[in-house]
């Protein structure tokens, strides 16, 4: 099982308050907690994880929270030789009030920096890997640049297409399964997404447009996926959630893992909807999975 995630890295750093800080307020924060995200990080982390032998393409800061996101990946399984060092960390700093409101400065610092020349050098690893697996925290460009790689070798591509955002037809064109969550479905394809019959509509507008295959994620309710054979939920486990930060993440790692494993699309998202509730149930987006969810390579 051999995958390569081209994305983003980041630093979260929680701070808890009394209250979501007002203009011209300083207020003490009674607590700091550190955490390290970016859906590329958490999704490739994810996937190694479970087994997958995974190479991250993307960057970090020449900083001290560069290192230690690199020493992190390297600690859960992820080949980090393609990742660079250069300007600030990416950073979410995040006040997390009493009342569990939160707000969230998003400071993409390194991951902006990422470039389609930079992804270029990696071609190798991009065409030698059995699945790509992209989100959109990184400039389009080298998105496309990555899909385009491993479009012209054969190489499956799944796109977690979030933060939402428009994608050209030629990008979605080539793309093996597209995994937006509702509200990226709705951005998307500017259609509704609430109804099984508008589920079935918008995901026949992305596959007339050549997606081999959409899952739908909808959290608490399950998956909905369609491919040009079947369509239909898939329903969550049920489980007492704690933090669902990074759910998504966990599913899409888990899908590339399945894919690679050339289980069916059914029996993927069965696999990444097991793996999503266990991390739903644990703290932070990327707790320690354990190894009762590994596959054999
Ligand atoms: P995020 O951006 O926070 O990572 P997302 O919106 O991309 O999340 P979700 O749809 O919230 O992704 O969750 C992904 C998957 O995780 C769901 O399809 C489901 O299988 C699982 N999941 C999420 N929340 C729960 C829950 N409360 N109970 C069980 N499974 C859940």
């Amino acid at each position: 099982m051999n995958i390569t995630v081209v994305g983003s890295t980041n630093i979260d750093l929680v701070y808890l308050v009394p209250h979501i800080v007002a203009a011209g307020e300083t207020l003490h924060s009674t607590k700091h907690e550190l955490f390290f995200g970016g859906k590329g990080a958490n999704q490739a982390v994810t996937a190694g994880q479970l087994g997958a032998m995974v190479h991250f393409i993307g960057n970090v800061g020449a900083d001290d929270f560069g290192e230690q996101i690199k020493q992190n990946l390297q600690d859960k399984g992820v080949n980090i030789a393609a990742v660079q060092n250069v300007g600030i960390t990416g950073q979410a700093i995040i006040q997390l009030a009493d009342s569990g409101e939160n707000s969230i400065i998003l400071f993409p610092g390194a991951n902006f920096l990422v470039t389609p020349e930079q992804i270029e050098q990696h071609a190798e690893r991009i065409v030698s890997s059995e699945v790509l697996l992209l989100q959109l925290e990184i400039p389009m460009s080298a998105v496309e640049t990555a899909a385009n790689i491993a479009s012209k070798n054969g190489v499956p591509i799944i796109l977690n297409p979030a933060p939402a955002q428009q994608i050209s037809d030629s990008l979605l064109s080539k793309i093996s399964i597209l995994t937006p969550n509702e509200t990226e479905l709705a951005i998307l394809t500017g259609m509704k997404t609430e109804t099984e019959e508008e589920l079935f509509q918008a995901c026949s507008s992305l596959l007339q447009k050549g997606v081999g295959a959409v899952v739908v994620t909808l959290g608490a309710k399950g998956a909905y996926y369609m491919n040009h054979f079947e369509h239909g939920y898939v329903q969550a486990n049920k489980v007492v959630a704690k933090d669902t930060t990074g759910a998504g993440d966990a599913f899409n790692g888990a899908l590339a893992v399945g894919l690679c494993q050339r289980s069916s699309i059914k029996d993927s998202i069965l696999y990444a909807s097991k793996l999503s509730a266990y991390v739903v149930t644990q703290m932070g987006a990327q707790p320690a999975i354990p190894s009762s969810f590994r596959v054999k390579s």
